[in-house]
C-alpha cells in the first residue's frame, strides 16, 4: 500500500483561507486557518486582496503540515475547493494581479446586467448558462475590470492577461503559471460557460468583450492538472481536484444520486439538489449549474440560496441584544413551547430564491401582549427553516423528485431545535454528518479518487457517515397550520414591498 495516505484540501473561502489535512477513511487530521482583509471600498462594492488571498492559503498548507507533523512526502495531492464567481485579472509575464479581485457580493456591475437585460439578453443569458443575469456572477465584473483598466482589453487580446476565478488563481500560483484552469462547477458561474454544450460561449464572449485569450481551459474536478512548486510546501505534490465551495460540499455530504440533497446553514442558506446528468432549467428561479465532472461524466444541480440564515441570529444578537453569543438562541427559543403564533420573515436584504425580492424588507407578525423575546427568538430559528423549506419545494416541483432526507452543515446546523423544526416542516428526515467540515471535504474526495485513494463515488458514499439524525415528528395537520402562518407572513411582507 502507498505511504502517501493523505490529501491536503484548500478552502479558500470568502472570509478566511483554510487547509485540512485528511485520511483516507475521510478523518480530519489537522487544519489551520487564517483570515484575510475584506475591503470595502464604496457603498455595494467589495474587493479581495488577491495576492494576500494567495499568501494565506499557502500559509495554512505549510503551517498544517508543521502541526500535524505530517511531511509533505505522506501527502498524495491537493483538493481546492473555492469562493466562487470572485474575479481576478491578472499578468502572465509577472503573475501579479492587475488589481483587486472583486469579491461575489459586489454589486458594482449592476449597470452593465440593466443594460444586458434593457437590450433583451436575460432569457437567452438563462438558457444558456443556466443562471441569472446578475453581479453576482463573474462576466460582468470581469467586463467591468477591461473597461476600467486603461489598455487591459488590448493586452487581453495579444495573450498578455489571464483571468480567473480564485481556483484558477491558486493553482496558477501554485504551479508557478504553469497551469491555467478551472473546472466546470467553477466555470458555470462565470455567465461565460454554455451548459449544453459545456464550453465558453462564443457569443457571451463577444457580447462582453471578453477575448478568449483570457480564459481558463476548463479541465474536470477530479484531475491533476499539474504539481506545485517544491519550493513551497517541500515537495512536488499533484494539484488533483478544483471545486467549488457549495459543488464541494454537496460532493463532501456524498449526495452523490439524482434527488440527493444539502443544506448549508451559514450567514445565509445554501440549497443545492443532485440533478445527475439533466441540466434542468428552473421554473422558480434557481439556479442550474454544473455540479462537478468526475471521470468523463457531468453531473449537474439545481442551486437557491436564501440571504439571511445564521445573519438572522447575529441580528438577534447584534441589533436586538437578545443574546450575547449565537449559540444562546437555542436555549432562549426553547424555553417557551412553540412560537406563540409569532413569526419573522427575515427580509433585512431582500429576499432570494425562489422570491427574488430585492426591495422586501423584514417583518416580525403575530405580536400579542403575551409574546417575549423567546418568541421572537423562536421565530427567527423556525424563518430559516422555513425559508429553506420554500426552496427545497421549488428544487422538487423543477426537479419532479422528491427528496427522501436532507443532508445539512455550516455553523447554524449545530441547532438542534433548528434541525428538528426543518425535518417537522419538510416531513423527511434531515441528517448532520459526523464531520461537518463538508466543503474540504468534497475537494479531499475529488483529489484522492485522481491519485487512487478512493475508487469509486460508490465507495466515498459508503463512507459518508451520519452524526445525527432528525425525524419528522408532527402531524399533517399541524405542518399545513405552521406553513399557511409562514405563508401569510410573506404574503404580506412581499405586499409591503411592493412586490406582489
Ligand atoms: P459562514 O461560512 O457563512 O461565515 P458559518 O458556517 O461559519 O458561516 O456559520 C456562522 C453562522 O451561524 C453565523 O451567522 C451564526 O449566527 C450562526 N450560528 C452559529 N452557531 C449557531 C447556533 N448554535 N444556532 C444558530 N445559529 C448559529
Amino acid at each position: 500500500m502507498s505511504a502517501k495516505q493523505f490529501i491536503l484540501a484548500l478552502d479558500q473561502g470568502t472570509t478566511s483561507s483554510r487547509a485540512i489535512l485528511f485520511d483516507r477513511e475521510g478523518n480530519v487530521r489537522g487544519q489551520a486557518q487564517r483570515e484575510f482583509r475584506q475591503y470595502f471600498p464604496q457603498p455595494g462594492w467589495v474587493e479581495h486582496d488577491a495576492e494576500e488571498i494567495w499568501r494565506s492559503q499557502v500559509a495554512v498548507a505549510a503551517e498544517v503540515l508543521k502541526t500535524s507533523g505530517i511531511d509533505a512526502s505522506r501527502v498524495a495531492g491537493i483538493g481546492i475547493a473555492n469562493q466562487r464567481e470572485t474575479t481576478v485579472l491578472w499578468e502572465r509575464a509577472t503573475g501579479r494581479a492587475l488589481a483587486p479581485a472583486i469579491v461575489w457580493q459586489d454589486r458594482r456591475s449592476a449597470g452593465i446586467c440593466d443594460e444586458l437585460s434593457a437590450a433583451g439578453w436575460e432569457s437567452s443569458i438563462q438558457d444558456k448558462t443556466g443562471l441569472i443575469l446578475d453581479p453576482y456572477f463573474s462576466a460582468t465584473k470581469l467586463k467591468w475590470l477591461l473597461d476600467h483598466i486603461p489598455g487591459a482589453r488590448e493586452r487581453a487580446a495579444c495573450g498578455e492577461l489571464a483571468f480567473g476565478t480564485i481556483d484558477s488563481w491558486l493553482v496558477w500560483k501554485l504551479s508557478q503559471g504553469r497551469c491555467h484552469v478551472t473546472d466546470p462547477s467553477n466555470a458555470s458561474r462565470t455567465l461565460l460557460y454554455n451548459l449544453e454544450r459545456q464550453a465558453w460561449d462564443e457569443d457571451l464572449l463577444k457580447l462582453l468583450a471578453i477575448p478568449r485569450e483570457l480564459l481558463p481551459e476548463v479541465r474536470s474536478s477530479s484531475e491533476i492538472y499539474g504539481h506545485c512548486d517544491p519550493a513551497l510546501l517541500g515537495c512536488a505534490l499533484p494539484i488533483a481536484a478544483i471545486i467549488g465551495d457549495q459543488q464541494g460540499a454537496t460532493f463532501g455530504q456524498a449526495c452523490l444520486s439524482p434527488g440527493m440533497v444539502k443544506n448549508t446553514y451559514g450567514t445565509g442558506c445554501f440549497m443545492v439538489m443532485n440533478t445527475g446528468a439533466r441540466a434542468i432549467a428552473s421554473k422558480h428561479r434557481l439556479l442550474t449549474t454544473v455540479a462537478w465532472q468526475v471521470g468523463g461524466q457531468t453531473d449537474f444541480a439545481l442551486e437557491g440560496s436564501v440571504f439571511m440564515a445564521g445573519a438572522t441570529v447575529q441580528w438577534l444578537r447584534d441589533g436586538l441584544g437578545l443574546i450575547s453569543r449565537a449559540e444562546e438562541v437555542e436555549s432562549l427559543a426553547r424555553s417557551v413551547p412553540d412560537n406563540g403564533g409569532v413569526y419573522l420573515v427575515p427580509a433585512f436584504t431582500g429576499l432570494g430564491a425562489p422570491h427574488w425580492a430585492p426591495h422586501a424588507r423584514g417583518a416580525l407578525f403575530g405580536l400579542s401582549r403575551g409574546s417575549n423575546k423567546a418568541h421572537i427568538a423562536r421565530a427567527a430559528l423556525e424563518a430559516i427553516a422555513y425559508q429553506s423549506a420554500d426552496v427545497l419545494v421549488a428544487m422538487e416541483q423543477d426537479s419532479g423528485m422528491a427528496v427522501q432526507e436532507m443532508r445539512v452543515d455550516g455553523g447554524a446546523a449545530k441547532n438542534d431545535l433548528l434541525l428538528q423544526f426543518q425535518a417537522d416542516l419538510l416531513g423527511v428526515p434531515v441528517v448532520r454528518p459526523r464531520v461537518t467540515e463538508t466543503t474540504a471535504q468534497g475537494a479531499a474526495y475529488l483529489a484522492g479518487l485522481a491519485l487512487g485513494l478512493w475508487s469509486s463515488k460508490a465507495e466515498i458514499a459508503r463512507q459518508w457517515q451520519s452524526g445525527r439524525r432528525f425525524e419528522p415528528g408532527i402531524s399533517e395537520a399541524r405542518r399545513g397550520d405552521l406553513l399557511h402562518g409562514w405563508k401569510r407572513a410573506l404574503a404580506q411582507t412581499l405586499a409591503w414591498a411592493g412586490n406582489s
